[in-house]
């Protein structure tokens, strides 16, 4: 049998293995192909048939690019119900990760047999939709209520270990295939034929606002919810039918296209780490505060040597203890032992005062005060004690990368790498190319990034690049509606609503109002031509200290941790606006949002025109990763392009008519609506 479906028999057993590289997702021809592999069996008259994946996946579930189309014949919910009752039993194999419509495979056969290492979920939720080939009828009649709540609302992937100890399967075995062929299974009920899973309504319950607190917003875990609490009390055929209702009605939602676009902008983010460059073992980080302790906490965890330097010898200890928290952290949580984290330390970071006895690296990043005199300071150092070779990278938030990199000798190997906090646990990573930056530099820095499995995008210079020139932008449109009538609790309220992890005054309080107030200082916001100086946040720096969480005031009065509005804050809100012969005025919900999230987006499009970002998608996945931006509504360009181009360039002609300063179409928003295109249609090269 040619085709991604292979088929032998042997002793009266038939081996049915999919070999569709690289993970055997269930694509239209592996569907032909398992059903004819089916057909053949059953003209065998084997006594078994044993169904296994080629390589090291069972099957990773559906295929990516049939996502978005309609369905088409053979269908897999029909593969599934052929294996449940086919005249001789289906046994799993499970060689590798079985996912998805893979475990919905499985769960039909009539018993699993997994290799060690095998991983089993149906993370189908994560893309915003339900398991549509039984998943949700049979995993509860299998292991219950409880552990498919977990499995599919939560749409959590399992180990082996775990899945044997649920009962999702048999046994463990390092040649499955092996033990599947020999597995006795005469008495054993097909999972489609076994009693229907006890209902319990207060699991179901507390399911429930699990999810609601997890994913607020997100339509798909509910409805998986409800698919389970239905195999309680429906026929197996009813429950079924049911599921794959839910599942095609999803699979058009908004919430899933959007998903879907997140899912496909980081796949093509990470596969950028694996396309040349050379692989670093040796690096310098200048720097061991918050940021540089993160970074090179996570390059050890890589297997890479790293010397921290530190100005002086205090530096040096605060450092020290900065890393040796993220260690003491990583034991407490079961991460590592305390003897491989002081093994680890020991063989592979050193601490210096100073750049006299570095040694030779292929790598420095710095992360130094953001002061752009200390930056140069350090990179001319760096250029004197590193060889000529050494990738030079910052870490700055918004400084000129050009400028730092003035007077290097080799300014080719230097770029910017902008670290999200806390370093080693957030996933996104900005490169910024500079002027200078060689193909070659940008490859090795990308190839890094693949290996810190971050997600990298992309930016030209600019101020902020990318992701902290559109929060600035956005800050400043909240701050011009607390000018004309809102105040902070009701802006955070209303953009929690729509899905941002916290409003923009709640974070400003957690990170501390001083630091956006030295950024805001260092940008001379207050005599900037073309700009409209909205003084509230300097004066609440300036008048009253109040600088957020760390002094229990900031926009919000806290006690106990607990925040409430601050009269104070609101006075300083209400004198502002009269200061500027503004009458007050009530805002509608939906008005916050739509300044809110346009600023965005219009600031996108400026980012796009001037080249700062190659594609709209990098936009998004930067407000995501970066910004907490709900990844079910695709980030701020996707979310525009479902709303229409249209609608976004006349709501900044109407912000425009009242507010000159503060907006104004872009070019290429214009351009686009004009030929009819969409975000998508903008990705350059
Ligand atoms: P930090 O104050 O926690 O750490 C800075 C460290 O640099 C300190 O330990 C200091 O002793 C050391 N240092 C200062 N001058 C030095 C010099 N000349 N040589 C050697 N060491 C020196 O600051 P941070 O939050 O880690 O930020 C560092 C950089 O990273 C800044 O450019 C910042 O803008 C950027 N950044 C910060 C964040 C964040 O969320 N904190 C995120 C991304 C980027």
């Amino acid at each position: 049998m040619s085709g991604p479906v292979h088929f032998a028999v042997a002793d009266g057993v038939a081996i049915v293995t999919i070999d569709n590289p690289p993970v055997n997702v269930t694509s239209h021809a592996v569907r032909q192909g398992l059903a004819a592999a089916l057909d053949a069996a059953e003209a065998a008259g084997v006594s078994r048939v044993v169904l296994t994946g080629a390589g090291k996946t069972f099957i990773a579930g559906a295929d990516a690019r049939e996502f978005a189309a309609a369905p088409v014949e053979p269908h897999l919910p029909d593969i599934v119900r052929r294996i449940e009752t086919f005249p001789a039993p289906v046994v799993a194999a499970i060689n590798g990760a079985a996912l998805g419509g893979g475990l919905e495979i499985a769960l039909a056969c009539r018993a699993r047999i997994a290799a060690p290492g095998a991983t089993l979920g149906l993370p189908e939720v994560t893309l915003g939709i339900v398991p549509g080939a039984g998943g949700t009828q049979r995993l509860p009649r299998l292991v219950g209520l409880g552990p498919a709540l977990s499995l599919i609302g939560e749409g959590r992937i399992i180990q082996a270990q775990e899945a044997e100890t649920m009962g999702l399967v048999d046994a463990i075995a390092t040649d499955p295939v092996a033990s599947a062929r020999t597995i006795p299974i005469s008495a054993r009920p097909a999972t489609g034929a076994l009693p229907a899973p006890q209902p319990d309504a207060e699991a179901i319950k507390a399911a429930r606002q699990q999810a609601a607190r997890r994913s607020p917003g997100q339509i798909a875990p509910l409805k998986a919810i409800d698919l389970i609490e239905a195999a309680t009390r429906l026929p197996l055929d009813e429950g079924l039918a049911l599921e794959r209702e839910t599942f095609l009605d999803l699979k058009t939602s908004d919430q899933a296209a959007a998903l879907r676009h997140v899912f496909f902008a980081e796949r093509s983010a990470m596969a950028q780490g694996k396309a040349g460059g050379r692989d670093i073992a040796s690096a310098v980080v200048v720097g061991g505060g918050n940021m540089g302790a993160g970074i090179a906490y996570a390059l050890v965890g890589l297997g890479i040597s790293v010397a921290l330097v530190e100005n002086d010898a205090p530096g040096v200890e605060r450092a020290r203890a900065n890393v040796a928290r993220l260690y003491a952290d990583a034991v407490k949580r079961g991460k590592t032992t305390a003897e491989a984290a002081a093994a680890e330390q020991a063989t592979r970071l050193s601490f210096h005062e100073g750049y006299g006895a570095l040694p030779p690296a292929d790598f420095a990043i710095e992360a130094v005060f953001e002061d752009m005199e200390v930056k140069r300071q350090v990179f001319s150092a760096l250029d004197r004690a590193l060889p000529e070779t050494t990738i030079l990278a910052t870490n700055t938030s918004y400084l000129d990368v050009n400028r730092i990199a003035e007077g290097l000798r080799h300014p080719g190997r230097f770029l910017g790498l902008h670290f999200f906090s806390p370093a080693h646990v957030m996933k996104l990573l900005e490169v910024i190319r500079a002027r200078t930056t060689s193909a070659e530099t940008l490859a090795t820095a990308l190839r890094l990034a693949g290996r810190l499995r971050k997600i990298p995008v992309l930016a030209g210079v600019c101020d902020g690049f990318i992701g902290n020139r559109i929060l600035t932008r956005y800050r400043q449109t909240c701050d011009i509606m607390l000018l004309e009538g809102a105040l902070p609790a009701q802006v955070d309220q209303v953009l929690r609503g729509f899905g941002m992890a916290m409003g923009p005054y709640e974070v400003q309080d957690l990170s501390g109002l001083d630091i956006a107030y030295a950024n805001r200082k260092r940008l001379g916001w207050r005599t900037k031509d073309g700009f409209r100086y909205i003084p509230i946040a300097d004066r609440i720096v300036e008048e009253t200290g109040r600088l957020g969480r760390k002094t229990s005031a900031g926009w919000y009065d806290y006690e106990g941790g607990k925040a409430s509005p601050s009269a104070q804050i609101d006075a300083i809100v209400a004198e502002e606006s009269g200061r500027a012969g503004i009458t007050r005025r009530s805002f509608p919900d939906e008005e916050i949002v739509a300044r809110a999230v346009t600023a965005m987006v219009e600031e996108g499009f400026r980012i796009l025109e001037e080249g700062i970002a190659a594609n709209p998608a990098d936009i998004d996945l930067v407000m995501i990763h970066g910004y907490a931006f709900p990844r079910w509504r695709g980030g701020p360009m996707h979310y525009a392009g479902r709303l229409g181009l249209p609608e976004i360039l006349r709501r900044i002609e109407t912000f425009e008519a009242q507010d000159k300063l503060s907006w104004g179409v872009p070019d290429l928003l214009r351009r686009a609506v004009r030929d009819g295109l969409g975000p998508e249609d903008l990705k350059r090269g």
